[in-house]
């Protein structure tokens, strides 16, 4: 029988009267049931939080930091049951830049966390007088994450919350919630009853957080359409926001960038999980005198890179997550096909019960094209030719994604002071993505607003108070 999965309430686990299926998407076939909590159950959790936040805000700091550190522990103990549900759900590999790599870095993440510190700061301390700035928690904070990485971007998002001393409920997408749950279930061993919450259900559950009187907070990850309804809903209360939206991050490679040791770094910065990636090479900038070789051997390396079910250890790529994004990334290939894009591989979906796509390059592509001008999120790589460095920089500009950029070439200083223009968050040099939990990462424009990761991500769980005497 399929195993039907509990909301976390309180402390305990809640079942419910009605489920949704959650599909394995490398067969098409339903694998758990994710409880359909609703707007009655999310009152609850919210009132439970309410109800821990005093005591959890009072706890002393070092145990709060020994209580994330527990959650670490827990996250390694049960890393083997949690990477598994991720591949069913996700359909991501168990191996390689998969979920064991995802729980990986879940658990190094909290640890990271639990170090960090928010002293108090003093504006003066003189024989004049003292003011001094605390940072303290905000109080019941809700987080809403998306279907990509669904244990690690829920990290990101809880425990900073916690260390900082607040509650948290997260609601999980309803595409990936399983893991979640069963990771906040087995939480309730290291914290207070309320302290974390999952519910889960449909999108609508999403819409009564966003607008719920009794949330001071949320952190949201996800596309950046359902960031502005987030926003506008959060106004009615002045709820404080983190929003991590969509990127259309733009890679320009110069003429004399080191293509041995570039091509691997490039390929995993645009197909790393399929590509469903908020900040992964979306768009490809190459230099005109070098971008037939660069084409090549990113063909050369493309065929060797297995796509096929995630369980399997002979897989380096899993599945498109669900059928709308499957489908729409079918449509931005043969939009570009369309409008003479030419496929050097992939081009077209693998046939089969799952949500196969193979990996895709696309040369002669350009401005105007859906493929570059949108978000694809999907593992397809528009390759666009330049032959003016300030030309690429204003296109890739020209957008309203501000994630990540990157730079790649082997003069670090020149390469640095064009990642400078870049509109976006993040730069990166001869590489992308490498998100790492003590540099703020968030996204400039409509990529988001606020930052996680680090001293300041770690302050976004805070307001200010300032005591003057
Ligand atoms: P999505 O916006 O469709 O859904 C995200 C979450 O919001 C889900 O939990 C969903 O149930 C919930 N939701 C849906 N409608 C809602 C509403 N009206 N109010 C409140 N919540 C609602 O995004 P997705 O398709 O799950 O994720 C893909 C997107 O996320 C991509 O655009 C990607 O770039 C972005 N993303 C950004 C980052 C980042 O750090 N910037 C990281 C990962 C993913």
């Amino acid at each position: 029988m399929t195993q039907a999965y509990p909301l976390i309430i309180d402390g305990m686990s809640v079942s419910t009267d009605n489920h949704l299926d959650v599909i394995n998407p490398a067969d098409g076939r339903t694998f758990a049931l994710c409880p359909a909590g609703t707007s009655a159950d999310l009152d609850r959790a919210v009132a439970a939080a309410r109800r821990a936040f005093p005591g959890w805000a009072a706890t002393p700091d070092a145990d709060r930091k020994a209580a994330v550190n527990a959650l670490a522990d827990i996250l390694d103990a049960n890393a083997g049951e949690l990477a598994e549900l991720i591949t069913r759900e996700q359909g991501k590999t168990l191996s390689g830049l998969g979920s064991q790599w995802e729980l990986g870095g879940a658990a190094a993440w909290t640890r990271y966390t639990a170090a960090l510190d928010l002293p108090v700061e003093y504006i003066q301390d003189d024989a004049q007088g003292r003011v001094a700035l605390y940072r303290k928690p905000i109080g019941v904070v809700a987080s809403i994450t998306p279907w990509n990485f669904p244990v690690m971007i829920a990290i990101w998002h809880i425990m900073p919350a916690l260390r900082a001393g607040n509650t948290v409920v997260i609601k999980p997408s309803p595409y990936t919630p399983i893991a979640t749950l069963r990771m906040v279930e087995l939480m309730q061993q290291a914290l207070p009853p309320g302290v974390l919450n999952a519910v889960a259900g449909s999108d609508d559950l999403g819409r009564a957080i966003s607008s719920h009187p009794d949330i001071d907070k949320i952190v949201f990850t996800g596309s950046t359409r359902t960031g502005k309804h987030v926003m506008a809903s959060a106004s009615d209360s002045l709820k404080r926001l983190t929003l991590e939206l969509g990127g259309n991050d733009a890679a320009i490679v110069l003429p004399d960038v080191d293509l041995d040791s570039a091509v691997e770094k490039l390929f995993w910065g645009a197909f790393i999980n399929n590509g469903q990636v908020c900040a992964a090479i979306k768009r490809l900038y190459v230099h005109d005198s070098i971008y037939d070789e660069l084409c090549d051997r990113l063909l050369d390396y493309a065929r060797n890179v297995k796509t096929g079910d995630g369980m399997s250890p002979d897989s380096q790529l899993g599945t498109v997550q669900n059928k709308m994004q499957f489908e729409r990334v079918k449509m931005l290939v043969e939009a570009a096909k369309a409008s003479g894009a030419r496929v050097l591989c992939g081009g077209a979906p693998i046939e089969g019960d799952g949500l196969f796509y193979p990996v895709t390059l696309l040369a002669d592509v350009k401005e105007g094209m859906a493929i570059v001008d949108e978000e694809q999120f999907g593992p397809a790589l528009p390759i666009i030719r330049y032959t003016d460095l300030d030309d690429a920089v204003a296109r890739a500009n020209d957008n309203p994604n501000g994630l990540g950029g990157s730079v790649w070439s082997s003069d670090t200083d020149k390469a640095v002071a064009i990642a400078s223009r870049l509109e976006c968050g993040s730069a990166w040099i001869n590489n992308h993505a490498m998100v790492r939990p003590d540099a703020p990462f968030g996204g400039v424009k409509q990529s988001g607003i606020g930052v996680e990761f680090g001293k300041l991500g770690l302050a976004e769980f805070t307001t200010v108070q300032v005591i003057h005497q």
